[in-house]
């Protein structure tokens, strides 16, 4: 006789562990597969190993900074072995305290791969057995690939083996323009490696405001980093010394490493879901409802494997308003607009709403209120560098609709924005809270000047 449970969850990463947990307290027999580690990208190889890793980089300007402010410091030295070994016992504590969390909470973890046998039955492949479950939630994330079967794409490493590297390259090819390549360019950069980023598009960070764009990849060109856009890679050779990137219109370079972020492929395949009939979406990610319920009614899924907003936070709150709705009494769907989200460059950006450019399509009068100062730190360091802010507003009722950061603290400013532009605070609102001074974020309350205002015409 097959193991029942109300809730099977495949995938124990954060939106798998947030539905399981919540499901059991409300009082469910649930069950969580996972087949890798407890914590899923985010914990185990994504947000937060990165996030350290981004802490680690940003030491650097730090030592150079502290020499403006009388600090005498000695000629710093970086040991990668030790950083990676240092993060490697957080992420082990962390999921541990994951696991704890958990088994607290009475769900039963079961370190397997799941496939489904039919609708309501799971197979666990480590041990053959099978469990009978009323509801199944799939969690299970999505996967980095690589583009085209070019040549040499062998020798091409994602984020995920980044983390392991066994020393720190000297020369790093960076191909992408997303999230992961621009936050990993800062990594490098910052940690010593000589690093080259190779983007197909016109700029980095397709989707963003265009002036955020532009104004973060002037700082990333500051900071040595070097841009190369419009190409993409066309061939990569093993030589004696590292490998040789081909790029079409450009002459070829050597590195010691060669790292894609092109983005991620929702990972639906391999465990049964064609064989029940679970429906996907075009995008690639498994169609869901607003109650992140499949084309089959108890098949939830949730987090990246839907392809909605791929990110942790959403993930979380996807898999706690599914626990909420199937086993809570309170059908609650999530609210996927207005996210708030910081992409961790070097300087880092923070962003909610809508772009200038999505702003003028959609509403009929906006106006632009932005600016780039020098921060105060920078007076006595000396470095070279600006902080850039946006605020974009609907002319027709004040509301703040957008706001775009780039510099030090933006993900931490963006946080606490996301509030008041969710309120739907308006501009007048924002001009009649008093500065907090001296902080970079007193610009975003003291913007008077309108730097541009768009009037669609009466005939469009
Ligand atoms: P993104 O989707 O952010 O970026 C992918 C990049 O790769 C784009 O610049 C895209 O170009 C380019 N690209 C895609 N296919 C090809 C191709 N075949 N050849 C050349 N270039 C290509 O993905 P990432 O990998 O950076 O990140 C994965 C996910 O992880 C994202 O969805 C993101 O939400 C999440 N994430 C979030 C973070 C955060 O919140 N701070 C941090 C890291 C990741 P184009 O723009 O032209 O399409």
């Amino acid at each position: 006789m097959p193991e029942q449970v109300d809730l099977f969850v495949v995938g124990a990463g954060s939106g798998g562990v947030r539905a399981a947990r919540i499901a059991a307290n409300h009082g469910a027999r649930v069950m969580i597969a996972e087949e890798y580690r407890v914590g899923g990208t985010c914990v185990i190889r994504g947000c937060v190993p990165k996030k350290l890793m981004v802490y680690a980089s940003r030491f650097a300007e730090e030592f150079e900074d502290a020499a403006g402010f009388g600090w005498s410091v000695p000629a710093p030295t970086f040991d990668w072995p030790k950083l990676i070994a240092s993060k490697d016992k957080e992420i082990a504590r962390l999921e541990t305290a994951y696991i704890a969390t958990l088994e607290r909470a009475k769900v039963k973890i079961v370190k397997s791969r799941a496939v489904l046998k039919d609708a309501h039955t799971v197979k666990l492949l480590t041990t053959g057995e099978t469990v009978r479950a009323k509801h199944i939630l799939i969690a299970t994330g999505a996967w980095p690939h690589h583009g085209a079967q070019i040549a040499g794409i062998e020798h091409v490493i994602s984020s995920n083996e980044a983390f392991h590297l066994p020393q720190l390259p000297k020369r790093i090819l960076i191909q992408g323009g997303g999230y992961i390549a621009v936050e990993f360019a800062g990594i490098f950069n910052g940690l010593g490696s000589e690093v080259t980023l190779v983007y197909r598009g016109e700029d980095i960070l397709r989707g963003f405001d265009d002036d955020l764009r532009a104004h973060l990849h002037k700082e990333m060109e500051r900071r040595g980093i070097k841009i190369v856009t419009r190409q993409i890679v066309e061939a990569i050779e093993k030589v004696e010394h590292g490998l040789c990137i081909s790029l079409p219109d450009h002459e070829s370079f050597t590195v010691d490493q060669a790292m894609f972020a092109l983005g991620r492929h929702p990972n639906v395949s391999g465990f049964g879901l064609e064989k029940i009939g679970v429906r996907l979406a075009k995008n690639g990610g498994i169609a869901v409802n607003e109650l992140s319920q499949s084309s089959i009614p108890h098949i939830g899924a949730i987090g990246d494997v839907t392809n909605r907003v791929n990110l942790t936070p959403v993930a979380i709150r996807e898999g706690h308003a599914y626990a909420d709705t199937v086993f809570g009494g309170k059908p609650t769907s999530v609210d996927h607009a207005n996210v708030p989200t910081a992409v961790f460059s070097e300087p880092e950006c923070g962003v909610i709403g809508l772009t200038e450019a999505q702003a003028i399509d959609l509403l009929p009068k906006v106006d632009i209120y932005k600016t780039s100062f020098r921060p105060l730190k920078a007076t006595l360091s000396g470095r070279d560098t600006r902080v850039f802010m946006k605020l974009v507003v609907d002319g027709s009722n004040d509301r703040v609709v957008g706001c775009h950061i780039v510099g030090e603290g933006a993900g931490e400013m963006i946080q606490l924005l996301g509030i008041a532009v969710r309120m739907k605070a308006t501009k007048a609102d924002f001009d009649a809270t008093m500065a907090v001074h001296p902080t970079m974020a007193e610009e975003l309350v003291t913007l008077r000047e309108k730097t541009a205002s768009h009037v669609r015409a009466a005939a469009e």
